[in-house]
This record gives structure tokens, sequence and C-alpha cells, in this order.
């Protein structure tokens, strides 16, 4: 029988350029996940090279971004005041109207997908074809929060109250999907937004507004807003009606908003130290494959990223296995995103602090395999590196740097290794490469970490398949993985409901 025909998923052929509201992607089957574009296509590459074209000198969110900005404390006040106000009215619409401006907002974001790659290149240094999952990933949330708000109404035994106040405080290096998937979970449950972008990547943050806006999110219900003091920043997370707090960022960032308010209801993702074992059972090419990436996709600038490599037994010295780590790393594009072949792009700012020492100095007993360089004046272009001879316990072992950095460990043992992987105190996410089934019931049975990935590279949760959160430091605050299912629980408050009887 020819089944062929009843594939779900959508028409991944289509022609990005020519995208209009009928046939921009909406889910046919609940939910499917957006499909990324299809670059094998000449037209859809020769669309992309007009992004890069447009992205050498682009403008846009300016205005937007230039009219959000809060510049004394009376306006910080007045936005949570407002915010208050439109929050309850918006919290009080019935659950199926907010679902259904959230899937036209998905709709919007797909309509804008040239706009975001457009921006994001030219901000954050994203590379086209990073940049291009990172719209499917916003377009996800948006389908996927809005089958959540549905189903907030029904949980047994418990009556759902939205809260009216959810201040959204996203990073620079995801600036599309993670500020996106926050600001809609916090509407889809029924609370008004104060959405902060980054500085790093606020013009990115004002077209995401502007889609959602377009959508019919009312203004005051999601208000776009940039902090200039500190002093305001304090005042912001302090105030008594900001309900809930999304935070993804450092670490330190989750320490510095629990300083400003103790009581603070947060949900956070913070920082990551992230390493892939390798295990003489792995499939070695597959192995080399994700590692390389998953250590060297934007730069290394992710929370996810793979910052360790652990080479377990025989593959701790296989020549073959090094060298094979080698030419891929040696092969990637460094460049600017605007030059269509980039396939590692720049690093945010010229490094300073941790990422500067990790590119450039070298801890006892280790050694250059590939020595990072830095390639022109901007400062922020360099290539990758990869250091070997990392020892337990030391400086690289523990740190997180967010940058283009690989070190190579190695272990006697699976079970080193995983002593290894556990060791610093965060726990997002962690990968082991082995076919061996033992190999994997052993290694489950002790990782500590949010997301665990198995023959497969660590970055790049997809949106209710893997749903993503920390542990240990990496979660401050509820600990609630974004894009799963439990995600808008926190965002509400519970009362029980009296009993019948
Ligand atoms: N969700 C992203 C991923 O799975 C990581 C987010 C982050 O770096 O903060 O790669």
């Amino acid at each position: 029988e020819d089944v062929t025909d009843e594939v779900p998923g959508p028409n991944r052929t289509q022609n990005r350029a020519e995208e209009t509201e009928e046939t921009v992607f909406r889910p046919e089957h609940g939910f499917d996940n957006a499909p990324d574009t299809d670059t094998t296509l000449a037209h859809n590459r020769a669309w992309g090279r007009e992004i890069l074209e447009r992205a050498r000198d682009s403008h846009l969110g300016e205005e937007r971004i230039e009219a959000s900005r809060l510049e004394t404390e009376e306006e910080v006040d007045a936005a949570v005041e407002r915010a208050r106000e439109a929050g309850r009215r918006w919290g009080a619409r019935p659950a199926s109207e907010r679902a259904e401006i959230l899937r036209r907002a998905g709709g919007r974001l797909g309509l804008r997908r040239a706009e975001l790659l457009e921006v994001m290149a030219s901000e954050a240094g994203k590379v086209l074809d990073q940049g291009d999952p990172e719209v499917s990933e916003a377009i996800d949330f948006a389908n996927y929060y809005a089958e959540l708000a549905e189903g907030l109404e029904d949980v047994d035994g418990a009556e759902y109250h939205p809260v009216a106040v959810t201040v959204v405080t996203p990073p620079w290096n995801f600036p599309v999907a993670i500020p996106t998937g926050s600001t809609l979970a916090a509407l889809a449950a029924g609370s008004a937004v104060l959405f902060k972008p980054a500085g790093e990547s606020r013009r990115c943050g004002a077209v995401i507004a502007e889609a959602l806006w377009e959508a019919g999110v009312p203004e005051d219900v999601l208000q776009l807003i940039q902090v200039g003091e500190k002093e305001h920043g304090r005042r912001l997370i302090s105030h008594p009606d900001v309900e809930r707090v999304i935070l993804t960022g450092g670490y330190e960032t989750a320490e510095l908003f629990r300083s400003f308010r103790q009581d603070l209801p947060l949900l956070g993702e913070t920082s990551g130290k992230n390493s892939i074992i390798v295990t003489p059972n792995a499939d070695l090419d597959l192995a080399a494959r994700d590692v390389v990436n998953s250590a060297f996709g934007h730069a290394g600038q992710k929370c996810s990223a793979a910052s360790t490599v652990i080479l377990v037994g025989s593959v701790a010295t296989s020549k073959r296995f090094h060298r094979q780590i080698v030419d891929g790393v040696r092969s990637l594009h460094v460049a600017h995103p605007t030059d269509v072949r980039a396939e590692m792009g720049p690093v945010i700012a010229p490094p300073e602090g941790k990422l500067a020492r990790g590119l450039t100095t070298l801890g006892e007993g280790e050694r250059w395999i590939l020595e990072p360089r830095q390639l022109d004046e901007t400062g922020r272009l360099w290539s990758p590196g990869v250091r070997a001879g990392v020892r337990p316990g030391s400086e690289y072992h523990l740190t997180e740097y967010f940058g283009p950095i690989l070190g190579v460990m190695t272990a006697e043992t699976l079970e080193e290794a995983i002593e290894l992987q556990n060791a610093p105190e965060y726990g997002l996410t962690a990968g082991l490469h082995s076919l061996s089934s033992d190999e994997l019931a052993r290694w489950i049975d002790r990782v500590e970490a949010g997301n665990v990935y198995v023959n497969r590279g660590i970055t790049g949760a997809i949106v209710r398949r893997q749903s993503f959160g920390g542990w240990k430091k990496s979660a401050v605050g509820t600990g609630t993985k974004a894009g799963g299912p439990n995600y808008l629980v926190a965002l509400g408050n519970w009362t029980r409901r009296p009993s019948r009887s």
C-alpha cells in the first residue's frame, strides 16, 4: 500500500520568496513542527542571498526600539501599571481566544521569516542556516503554547488563575526563538508581558513584537521595553505587581535578580557546561560530526553547546578519531554572516574575561590541537580552537566559556567519564555516543543534566519533542522546561476546587 500521501507534515518544497497568508505554515495535525527552509532549492538559495545583501546595512526595528526606552523610575512604574490593567483583561478572555491569536502570531512570524533572518544576521551575527531553525522554533512555540493554553482550563480538581504581569528577559544568543517562546508562553497563560530584549539583539525584539501585535496581541498586553539604567532594571524586577519573571541567561544574572528581590517568582534557564561522551561502541563518524556541530554551532555561544568531549578507552588514543575532529573543525568556513558561505560567524563582542582567557591561555598539561586565532580587525571573528589534555577539576573542565572552544578529556571507563561529565556545577545538556544498550542504561541512570541526548548532537532541542531546561545551577526558580507540557502551568496560580461530595 502506498501511504506517501498520508505522511503528516507540511510541504517542504515551498518557495520562501512567494510565501503568502494562504501558503504560510499552519499545523495540519493538531501540532506539527514548522519546517526549516529547504536550501537544496535554488530559489530559496537566491532568497537567502538577498536577505544577506539587505543585512549589510539593516536598520529594521530601530524606530520601535528608540520609542521603547524607559528613562525614569516613574516610567517603569507606569509601564507595570499599564500591564497590570491590560493583563487583567487579557487573562479574563477565554483561553480559546488567546490561542487563536497565538496561532495567528505563528503565521505572522512565518511571513516575517526573511526580516527575522536579516535582523539576526545584522545584529547578532547569526549565519543564515542557524537563524532559519530559530524562526521555525518560534513558530512552534506559538502553535504549541496555543494548544497548551486550551488545556489549562480543565485540569482535574484545580482551578487556574492567570497572573497579570510577567517580565520577559531573554538572551542575545537565540535572539528570536527564546524571546518569542517566553513571551508567547506568558501570553498564552493569560498574562500581560513586559518584554525586554537583550541590548545586543534588541532590533530582533522589535521585529518579534511587531509580528505579535499584527496577530492581534494588544499593545498594552505586550509592551516592548528597554531599561537604560541598572537602577531601573532593579525597580522593574522588584516591583510588587510583577508576578513572574522569565529569564534565560547567565547564572550570575539570576543571582543579581534574586539580590533585587528574594521572593522572586522566577522561571530561569541559566548557564551550562556541557559535554559529550564517546565510547569505543560509538559510531565514530557520527560522533565526530555531532561533536563538531555541538561545539561550534553559533560559535559555541549556546547554553547547550558542547564545551568538552570525553573520550573513553581506545577512542582516547584513536588517531583516526582525533583527525576526524580536527578535519571537521578546520573545514568550518568562518566568516561574518553576510558572507553566504559562512558556517561559523563572529562572537557577539571582542572577547574579554573568561572567554578571552579560554581563547588564549592553556592550563597545566593542556596543549592546542588547533589554536584559535583572531581573524580580522573587528576582534569578533575567531577561528575555532581545540585543546587536549584537559585535567579533571581544572579551570577549563568546570568553566562555561560561551565561545568557539572545545576541550578534550579522556577516561578509562564509562563510569569515570560520567563522573567527569557530572563534575561541573551546571547540568543543562549532556550527550552519549554509544551503540551499546548496556552503556546507555548505565549512563542514563547517572547522568545529571536536564536534557540528555544519545547518538545526536546536544544542541537544537525541538519544541514538544525535547522540552528544554536544566538541572543544578542551570535552572534557577521553578525548573520548568520550555517547549514542554508543564511550562504554562508554572506561569499561573492554582487553587483547589471545592469537592462536590
Ligand atoms: N534551546 C537551545 C538548544 O537546544 C539552547 C538555548 C540556549 O542556549 O539558551 O540548543
